[in-house]
């Protein structure tokens, strides 16, 4: 194979014929599909049978990386995990970064595809190019730091990495997530949960087959070029110095720090759990992922009530700030850090676990929840006890966790009461911590993205209002982006924001590559650059264009997914409790969606990706354009 950035060999596994197989796909599927979750959906789409449970057997599970993971850039070093989501019943997709990744492509493999389901417990074990299904009983029920320590006795290799579910996932709690290094998080839409439903407690990696640009000057002095950037660059520095947590001021001031389960912009115990309280009190380090030079990633110390919080699970980030802090009313930082450990230990999505604790505590306050419900446990708001018990019995599915473990959504509808009213999701899945009623636009793409909520998938607001920074207004400008959008004001250039920026970031997860350094705020490069580290890594002549068609094949392939399984334009949709006024304090008092500027965004949206405005799916007209004319097929 000529593409040198690349192995070439995608490992297939089946688990219940316990065999393994390579495949040497031809260099027209990398240029076709990318990576990541795009050539998931290749293997998919076309073998998972419609309308299966997520944890039937047949649901295939895919592995995949980036064709620029694993070289010598900052931010490239992801993964994206892709099957049926237990969490929602449409497509899982979900990506992490850290070392993993990049370890998997120097292992001599693209991307893994799994089908069926083992007998027994069972890890994979990947060492350059070699492979072996080896037995597991032995972790079954272990969490990630003790697996972690026995893999690597049986290894005799503290350096191999591991990619492994803890016991949330072999008890098939629905938004039960994949962890590597202890503190890095596939986390959204269950993936955890359908690697404990195979019976597959890890993938361990090894290697040092080094893959090369096919340009590696012109990648070198891309990288330089970025790094000599981070002193300059207030978002870039920011990010390093005080983490993604560093948000939890501004968003507060905005009225946009979820409180109370989304009730409420602003959260009165805001200045104890940001991220600067943590910079100066529990932080002992500062760490990063494979080659990035910005290290974002959070190592604290601390304690609370005698359990130590180590460092080894590293620390919380702006969104689980949010969910355990402000949605539950939190203000101990301590206590937060705490179970964002639990999180990595057991392997729970912090997102949906703190989340759906929050609604249960909201409908504690109304009565909807009585002790009698939850075992005895007092889940008012402000709790951090309650909170913490909360999350060891969902990751042990065990008393009022058990019905906690199935997530927010399904919950209400098992406890019924007028809970369903206290739900902040889009297709199922918990809302991340941006609010949709102080970021317009982030309601429209919760909503659309085939995934259920989630805050990365488009650009945020502020990115492309009349308040932006020049360096800002130039990224959007490279992309398109050249009118501003007024600030709460819903009209068409708010979803060609969406629809425009979606297309770029889904380009970016595709490729492997990390949304902070060549994504979501852009704090390191600018759009243009993106295409030229492509063309560095490839070789290949490609354009702005090229990033816009390969982000659309991948948005196109996982709507696919979900239209087989029936979903339509009624399901992109969001809770009720976003329609309703805010309450609380501060700027997003009283704000909220009505049905119809709803609505109209969803229309503008759909013919903005030329889908059809009465069901929200893709036309065969548009898959053919994309070169997708086969899902036409399998569908
Ligand atoms: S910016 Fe942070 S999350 Fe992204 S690659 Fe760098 S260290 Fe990892």
């Amino acid at each position: 194979m000529a593409l040198e950035c690349i192995n070439g060999k995608i490992l297939h596994v089946d688990l219940t014929k316990r065999t393994t197989w390579v495949e040497e796909p031809p260099e027209s599927f990398y240029r076709t599909y990318g990576g990541g979750s795009a050539m998931g959906l290749t293997y998919i789409l076309k073998e998972t049978p419609k309308g299966i449970d997520a944890f039937d057997p047949a649901n295939v599970m895919t592995f995949f990386t980036g064709m620029p993971t694993g070289l010598l850039i900052s931010g490239q070093s992801r993964i994206s995990v892709n099957a049926k989501s237990p969490l929602t019943g449409a497509i899982g997709d979900s990506q992490s970064g850290g070392f993993f990744p990049a370890r998997l492509k120097h292992a001599g493999f693209d991307g893994i595809v799994v089908r069926g389901k083992a007998a027994s417990p069972v890890y994979l074990w990947i060492n350059e190019g070699e492979v072996e299904i080896r037995d597991a009983a032995h972790l079954w029920g272990k969490q990630t730091h003790e697996s972690e320590e026995l893999i690597k006795q049986e290894l005799k290799d503290t350096n191999v990495q591991i990619l492994q579910i803890g016991p949330a996932g072999e008890n098939k709690v629905r938004f039960a997530a994949i962890i590597s290094m202890m503190n890095r998080a596939n986390g959204r839409t269950g993936m955890g949960a359908v690697m404990g439903s195979k019976n597959l407690k890890a993938i361990v990696v090894q290697g040092a087959l080094r893959k090369k640009a096919a340009d590696p000057k012109a990648l070198t002095e891309l990288f330089l070029r970025g790094t000599k950037r981070i002193p300059d660059t207030p978002s870039s520095h920011g990010l390093h110095v005080d983490g993604t947590a560093g948000g939890v001021g501004w968003q507060n001031f905005t009225g946009g720090l979820p409180t109370r389960n989304y009730n409420e912009g602003q959260f009165e115990g805001h200045e104890t759990i940001g991220g600067d309280v943590m910079t100066n009190t529990i932080l002992v380090k500062r760490d990063t992922c494979f080659s990035c030079t910005i290290r974002c990633k959070r190592v604290v110390e601390t304690e609370y009530k005698g359990i130590k919080v180590e460092g080894r699970f590293g620390g919380p980030e702006y969104e689980t700030i949010g969910t355990f802090g402000s949605y539950c009313a939190i203000s101990d930082l301590s206590a937060i850090a705490l179970a964002n450990q639990m999180c990595n230990q057991n392997g729970l999505d912090t997102i949906t676990c703190g989340a759906t604790i929050a609604w249960a505590m909201e409908s504690f306050e109304k009565g909807q929840l009585t002790l009698e419900d939850t075992g005895g446990i007092d889940l008012h708001f402000g709790n951090a006890d309650a909170m913490l018990k909360m999350v060891e019995l969902i990751a042990k599915r065990e008393g009022f966790g058990n019905i906690l473990a199935e997530g927010s959504a399904k919950a209400s509808k098992i406890i019924g009461r007028g809970t369903e009213d206290n739900l902040a999701t889009a297709k199922g899945q918990e809302a991340p911590a941006h609010m949709p009623q102080v970021k317009r636009s982030m309601g429209l793409i919760y909503a659309v993205n085939p995934f259920g909520a989630d805050h990365t998938q488009t650009e945020h607001d502020g990115s492309i209002e009349e308040t932006a920074g020049e360096d800002a207004r130039l990224r959007m400008s490279q992309i398109g982006m050249t009118n501003f959008i007024k600030p709460g004001v819903i009209d068409k250039e708010r979803s060609k924001l969406v629809a425009v920026t979606q297309k770029v970031l889904s380009c970016v997860d595709m490729m492997g590559l990390c949304s902070f350094v060549w994504g979501v705020g852009w704090v390191l490069y600018f759009p243009a650059e993106l295409v030229e580290m492509l063309r560095a890594v490839t070789g290949w002549d490609l354009s702005m264009e090229d990033v816009f068609e390969y982000g659309e094949r991948r948005i196109n392939l996982l709507r696919a997914f979900n239209m087989r399984e029936g979903f339509t334009r009624k399901d992109d949709d969001l809770a009720p409790k976003f329609f309703r006024p805010l309450q609380g304090t501060g700027p997003s008092k009283g704000i909220h969606y009505t049905r119809e500027e709803f609505e109209g965004m969803k229309d503008e949206y759909y013919r903005l990706m030329g889908w059809d405005i009465q069901t929200g799916n893709p036309t065969p007209e548009k898959l053919a354009e994309l070169k997708l004319d086969w899902v036409v097929e399998v569908m």
